[in-house]
């Protein structure tokens, strides 16, 4: 059996238009690819319509996630590309202006305000923190810097001011250049960098508010703004990413495990999806195999129950990128058989409290008797979700009455997602599932399976739990002549 059919765990990979043809594209899904990410940091939406368009030709199946840049700060490109070096004690004038060039002389940052917004003592993080400063003196055209630690200074390089709120707009033009261009290519996702608080979330959400879009909310925590206002990110939000990059940088990296695993238990809390990011396998960007220290975090964040895990350098320019899906694919295998089913109850709202009741029961059926898999359709994604999110040790397989909702399911933990088109009645369900599955190879007639679906003909429907034998579940029955004997 093909890798991506054995794993629960979802795996997203960035791709970038250098190395994107369809081949490639078609081994990472074999391999386990679930979710393709477009970085727009690195790509134009003209580069990424050939992302998009291959990606189409492997599997309409594969969900689309753009990355935007959101309130982020960088250095302005370089007079010099090369840079400049600054030592250990070295002083260095650091101003806000997107359009200038930086220059050994000043030091331009991407935003206009930042003199005004940090303040003296602060620290000045360039490059994921490879060369630190310290603001010792402040006018009101620059920030003057001792350098704590030295090295190169380079143009678009990252900037973070830890614990420094950071007064930029929610979108910068670029961002809602790029989040029209995903409404128009009906893309699945879009991951909000830099989240601060729910109304960063709001911002994006208005935009696609504007054409009714469905695109899903990913909001990337990655300062401490963001950690601390995760109940309400969480409120509006679809899912979540932990950017352990710049989160490293934000706050103090010895927090960073302590802080993954919270973010993921409030996920699991609310059954929403969560990404567990950067440098996951960051070795094998280079290296054809995992150092055991990366081996154990993959390892780790499945223990701790994460829906996805994601590649970034590994499949957007690493030498290894396949070898790195499939490294992946094999921690999650040998890690999923290793887990329990959850039993706590995700706090959800009254009016999901069916679906959640009926979840934890056929979840809760599982330990008890020897299930196979879940079978449910759904029109919102909602029950699959609320499956997933009690981490059953069985398959859910989801048939979906929008196409893109095969797609929105490619990030939520052991779900197989199927289109469907809207059947008459339940029972039509039930047999057209069950023989599909059959018939694909999923399921043997003798297997057991347990069945969510609804009665009645209106979203939101989900009304019973039927746990049965697949060759019962599907046999024609004469009604008339079983009654009469
Ligand atoms: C991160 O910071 O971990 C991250 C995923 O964001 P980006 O790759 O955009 O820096």
């Amino acid at each position: 059996m093909k890798l991506a059919l054995q794993k629960k765990t979802k795996i997203v990979a960035t791709i970038s238009d250098h190395k994107c043809d369809v081949e490639f594209l078609q081994e990472l899904y074999e391999t386990g690819m679930n979710v393709v990410r477009i970085n727009t940091a690195h790509q134009t939406p003209e580069s990424s319509m050939k992302i998009v368009e291959n990606v189409r030709k492997v599997s309409t199946k594969i969900g689309l996630l753009v990355d935007t840049k959101g309130p982020e700060i960088r250095t302005t490109v370089m007079a010099d590309e090369a840079g400049f070096n600054v030592a250990t004690g070295d002083t260095v004038k650091v101003a806000g202006n997107p359009d200038a060039l930086s220059s050994s002389e000043m030091l331009y940052v991407s935003y206009a305000g930042f003199v005004n917004d940090v303040p003296l003592g602060a620290f000045v993080l360039i490059d994921d923190g490879d060369v630190q400063l310290k603001v010792t003196d402040k006018s009101s055209n620059f920030l003057l810097c001792e350098v704590m630690n030295g090295g190169t200074l380079k143009g678009r390089k990252t900037v973070n001011v830890p614990g420094v709120a950071i007064r930029l707009p929610s979108l910068c033009s670029r961002d809602v250049e790029y989040i029209r261009w995903a409404m128009d290519n009906n893309i699945d996702f879009i991951a909000h960098s830099f989240v601060r608080t729910k109304d960063d979330v709001l911002a994006v959400q208005e935009l696609l508010n504007e054409r009714k879009s469905r695109i899903k909310i990913i909001a990337k925590i990655e300062n401490r703004q963001g950690v601390e206002n995760i109940d309400e990110i969480l409120s509006c939000a679809y899912g979540i990413m932990v950017a352990r990059g710049d989160l490293g940088v934000e706050v103090e990296f010895e927090e960073i495990p302590g802080i993954q695993k919270m973010l993921i238990e409030k996920c699991l809390a609310c059954g929403k999806p969560v990404i567990i990011a950067t440098q996951m396998l960051h070795s094998m960007i280079a290296h054809p195999r995992p150092t055991r220290a990366e081996i154990t975090d993959v390892a780790n964040a499945i223990y701790q129950r994460t829906d996805a895990i994601m590649l970034s350098g590994e499949t957007a320019g690493g030498a290894y990128p396949v070898e790195a899906v499939r490294t992946m694919s094999k921690i999650a295998i040998a890690v999923e058989k290793d887990l329990q089913p959850r039993g706590h109850q995700p706090n959800v709202g009254i009016n999901d409290k069916v679906a959640i009741v009926l979840s934890k029961s056929a979840v809760q059926a599982s330990r008890e008797l020897p299930l196979r898999a879940f079978v449910t359709d759904t029109y919102s994604g909602r029950v699959p979700r609320y499956l997933a999110a009690f981490r059953g040790k069985i398959p859910i397989f989801a048939f979906c009455y929008l196409d893109a909702l095969t797609r929105e399911l490619s990030l939520s933990y052991g779900v197989y997602s199927y289109p469907a088109a809207p059947l008459r009645n339940n029972d039509e369900f039930l047999r057209y599932a069950i023989r599909f599955l059959r018939d694909q190879g999923c399921l043997g007639s003798s297997d057991m399976v347990a069945v969510m679906a609804g009665n009645y003909y209106f979203k939101g429907a989900t009304t019973y739990l039927e746990i049965g034998i697949v060759q019962n579940l599907i046999s024609e029955i004469n009604q008339e002549a079983y009654y009469a004997s």
